[in-house]
């Protein structure tokens, strides 16, 4: 099967800031189809092919040969490899199972039935939500088991981004002795 770039996926490529070298360069090295950038698989492997060629026109160029996200190969900057999923998806806690489109924080799984993710209870604001952060101050949420810790931790004036850091690298015993101050608090 012989097969080449047409008129307009050269366009495209170069329009995608290959060189025209660089071209020369890929279809010298037998790439000559859209198909050919499957084979290649990542932008990286790109860069090797075509010497010269920058990272962000090799993945520009990978995304649109492979018609998708490129996988892996190279770190964006602040980015990390892109993924397939869109950020805001949502999996259930329990089955793992991806809600739907619609899904509200606090929904049940449309799986298994149960709350598809926990909503939690900031320890510096009070307020609760879901996720990994509070939604209304930026404090890190802390297991519910441990709240009482951070909000003590918290009454005695330890910044809110060091509080869930302390709380993971605490012993188990300074946590009893911490426990203790709490009970203590609470009269
Ligand atoms: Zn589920
Ligand atoms: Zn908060």
């Amino acid at each position: 099967m012989s097969s080449e770039f047409t008129t307009l996926e050269q366009r495209i490529l170069l329009a995608k800031g290959l060189t025209e070298e660089q071209l020369a360069i890929l279809i010298g090295a037998g790439v000559a189809s859209r198909a050919d950038f499957a084979t290649i698989g990542t932008a990286a492997t790109l860069c090797q092919l075509v010497p010269g060629l920058t990272d962000s026109v090799a993945i520009d160029v990978m995304g649109w040969g492979i018609g998708g996200p490129v996988a892996g190969g190279i770190d964006l900057p602040g980015g990390g490899p892109f993924v397939l999923d869109s950020p805001d998806a949502v999996y259930c806690l329990h089955c793992k199972t991806k809600q739907p489109k619609d899904y509200h924080s606090g929904d049940l799984c449309v799986a298994c039935g149960k709350q598809a993710e926990p909503i939690l209870s900031c320890f510096w604001c009070s307020s609760s939500g879901p996720g990994t952060f509070c939604r209304q101050c930026g404090a890190e949420f802390v297991p519910t088991a441990e709240l009482d810790l951070a909000i003590l931790l918290k009454r005695e004036g330890m910044p809110k981004d060091a509080v869930p850091d302390k709380l993971r690298t605490m012993s188990g015993d300074d946590k009893d002795v911490l426990w203790g101050r709490v009970r203590k608090s609470r009269g």
